[in-house]
């Protein structure tokens, strides 16, 4: 058995991210830039106004023999269009915000330092001096043609997404998604739109780890419940090929029907099975040719840490990120952990920040088949190896599961 931080370093040394795509910019939030970004034009692109008001020279502004400068308003500039003239000396043109600035102006006074004679007004007064340069917004002050905007490895959120869309670029490069097949295994597994019969159990594992890849920023692809034969895994299995990763629940423990690792073995090599965890000891992770392959446990508790520990992570390697674990912080444990395990534990908590710290409640029964241990938990409270027990008010590690990795 290897421990959970072996098992990790294990897997992901066989983990490398997938080739660059390109994608329409709407569908690029999530994603990791596979380049850089550079601006190929200067951002703005124009001198243009920052302000609803009067583009003038700013020398004109100042006042005469203690009045208010009055000048002659020869037209006026929208957003969107170019002014057809240049304001000379002793003039003044309309200027809206996002408007260019038109030649031989090089300020704009905002209106409410104007007095002038509604809207088609032929003279307006300027009320305050202004310096040059005032409310114009210079071109490429934001972005330089050239500069690199957004190096690549870059995470796309939605700022960026205003960034790329600043800069024009309607298709993206980036790392593509990883497609994820998921397998259920298990004669006793139907599907979810089945009706119960004598012992049978519903396949929850499949859907939740495929709403956990996808969450993760996989493509999940079903491939329904293998039998526990060995023809039914080579059969799924085959069907699993053309995928990045591959994930199977149950039928890698020590039954006689736990054949996972058979034909893991048999189609390609097993690097680790077993890992000194609670819940989830029997993940193996290995090949089916060059498929990877991460069997997580049956136990749905199980199959869900296990996910959140190894599975995630996985899937943001490929993806192209380089935060691939959650950060963990310390907490109090409100009520305690008292079943002392050998293995490292995992229990399900709900942190919250109270009074300055973070407080963990444990989320009741942690049996590995008890999904209502599931709800509510936004942590899993690290217990370390070898039967340790934190009393009610004890400290401990948590790994967060609802924060960002780090
Ligand atoms: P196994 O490792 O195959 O022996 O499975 C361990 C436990 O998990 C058994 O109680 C199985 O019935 C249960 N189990 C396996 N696969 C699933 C699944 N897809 N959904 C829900 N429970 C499952
Ligand atoms: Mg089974």
């Amino acid at each position: 058995m290897i421990s959970v931080e072996e098992a990790l370093e294990r897997i992901l040394g066989e983990i490398h991210p997938l080739p660059p795509t390109q994608v329409p910019l709407a569908e690029a939030a999530g994603l990791v830039l596979a380049e850089d970004v550079v601006a190929r034009e200067d951002m703005p692109p124009f001198a243009n106004s920052a302000m609803d008001g009067f583009a003038l020279r700013s020398q004109d502004s100042q006042p005469r023999a203690g009045q208010p400068p009055r000048l002659r308003v020869t037209g006026g500039v929208a957003a969107g269009y170019v002014a057809d003239h240049a304001v000379e000396e002793g003039t003044a043109m309309r200027i809206m915000t996002g408007a260019p600035v038109p030649p031989g102006a090089d300020a704009v006074i905002q209106v409410e330092l104007t007095r002038y004679d509604g809207p088609q007004s032929s003279w307006v007064e300027i009320l305050q001096p202004v310096a040059a340069g005032t409310n114009i917004r210079p071109a490429g002050e934001d972005m330089r043609s050239g500069q690199t905007i957004l190096p690549q490895g870059t995470e796309i959120g939605p700022w960026e997404i205003g960034i790329l869309a600043t800069l024009g670029l309607a298709m993206v490069p980036v790392i593509r998604r990883p497609q994820v097949a998921i397998l259920g295994t298990g004669d006793e597994v139907i599907d979810v739109d089945q009706p119960l019969q004598p012992g049978k159990i519903r396949n929850s594992n499949s859907y939740l780890l495929e709403a956990a890849s996808a969450r993760a920023g996989a493509r999940p692809v079903r491939l329904g419940v293998a039998r526990d034969t060995a023809e039914s895994l080579r059969e799924k299995f085959g069907q699993a090929l053309g995928s990045d990763l591959i994930i199977t629940s149950g039928g890698v423990s020590v039954g006689d029907f736990d054949l996972v690792k058979n034909i893991m073995a048999e189609q390609g090599e097993i690097n680790f099975w077993r890992i000194n965890m609670r819940p989830g000891k029997p993940v193996a992770f290995g090949h089916i040719g060059r498929t990877p392959l991460l069997g997580l446990p049956g136990n749905p508790v199980s199959a869900a840490v296990t996910f959140e520990l190894f599975g995630r992570p996985v899937l943001r390697k490929m993806l192209g990120h380089t935060r691939l674990q959650r950060p963990q912080v310390e907490v109090i444990v409100e009520d305690g952990v008292a079943d002392k395990a050998m293995r490292r534990h995992y229990v399900r908590a709900h942190v919250q920040w109270r009074a300055g710290r973070f407080v963990a409640h444990t989320t009741g029964n942690q049996g590995s088949h008890i999904m209502t241990s599931l709800l509510n938990a936004n942590a899993l409270v690290i217990v370390p190896e070898g039967g340790v027990e934190i009393p009610p008010g004890g400290k401990a590690q948590a790994m967060m599961l609802d924060w960002p990795e780090i």
